[in-house]
């Protein structure tokens, strides 16, 4: 089966914003087939990015809690909930937000999980309770997982993809500085934006995240793995690369599906 290149970019609105936020592009009719997909892999391997990518080729959302917290820092003090102003602290410290934070943000976003676009979780689950709390809400939704893609990269890598990173504040957009530069040095190709280093992509704040991730996100392969889920995908080449390695190895998850194997 051939992945259709589609080519649609959601504004992600009803995802970023939360309570009655409507996106802007909805599907108008639903795609053959949607992808339901969970991106897992530390900070740094460039998920965030995939998931733009997939999200241009297969038409499903990118859903990132990191943008959501980022997006909410953007808000006035007096639109920040206390819950939100809390959640900001442990991530600018680079630490997980507590379980049940991230939770109730999800579950108040479950309409983007039923979207018929299908979705492509990035940075959730992030710890087994989470993954637990997913995988019921999932099944109360009758929405199944398709597969989860983690991506590995060597510590040394990690460390020199997040160094170099740069975002983009207005549009999201990410680059890197030898990897992926703007046209432009320090300006975003896509909206004009100044390109910033992420608060928590700061070495201090790495360590903390790199520690969260051993403890708290590695477990999750081996959860997804006894479930028949898990799809490992390297990621140390340039970024359309690992997009062509993922939608080959999607592809045999479909066939593989198929074939009742
Ligand atoms: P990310 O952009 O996915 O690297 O997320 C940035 C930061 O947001 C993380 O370092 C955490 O502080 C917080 N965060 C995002 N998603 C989660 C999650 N699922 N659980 C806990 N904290 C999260």
């Amino acid at each position: 089966m051939e992945i259709a290149q589609m080519k649609t970019i959601n504004d992600r609105a009803a995802w970023l914003k939360g309570g009655t936020t409507v996106c802007s592009n909805l599907p108008i009719e639903p795609p053959k087939k949607a992808w339901r997909l969970v991106l897992l892999g530390a900070p740094g391997v460039g998920k965030g990015t995939q998931a733009e990518l997939l999200s241009e080729q297969l038409g499903a959302c990118h859903l990132s809690t990191g943008d959501v917290f980022r997006a909410a820092k953007c808000l006035g003090d007096d639109e920040r909930s206390p819950a939100i102003e809390k959640a900001l602290e442990y991530m600018r410290r680079g630490d997980l937000v507590p379980d049940r934070t991230v939770l109730d943000m999800v579950t108040e976003r479950v309409r983007c999980l039923r979207c018929c676009g299908g979705f492509l979780l990035d940075g959730f689950p992030r710890t087994v309770a989470q993954a637990e709390s997913l995988e019921r809400l999932l099944e109360w939704e009758q929405i199944p997982l398709m597969a989860v893609l983690d991506y590995e990269l060597p510590l040394e890598e990690i460390i020199d993809r997040i160094g170099g990173r740069r975002t983009c504040p207005a549009c999201k957009a990410v680059y890197h500085v030898k990897a992926l530069p703007p046209r432009a040095a320090g300006v975003c190709d896509k909206c004009g934006g100044k390109l910033i280093q992420r608060e928590d992509d700061r070495p201090e704040s790495v360590r903390v995240r790199m520690e969260a991730y051993e403890k708290s996100t590695r477990p999750l392969i081996e959860y997804y793995e006894r479930r028949g889920l898990l799809v490992s995908i390297a990621a140390e080449a340039i970024p359309q690369e690992t997009l062509r390695r993922t939608l080959t190895m999607l592809n045999d998850v479909v066939a593989n599906r198929a074939s009742g194997k």
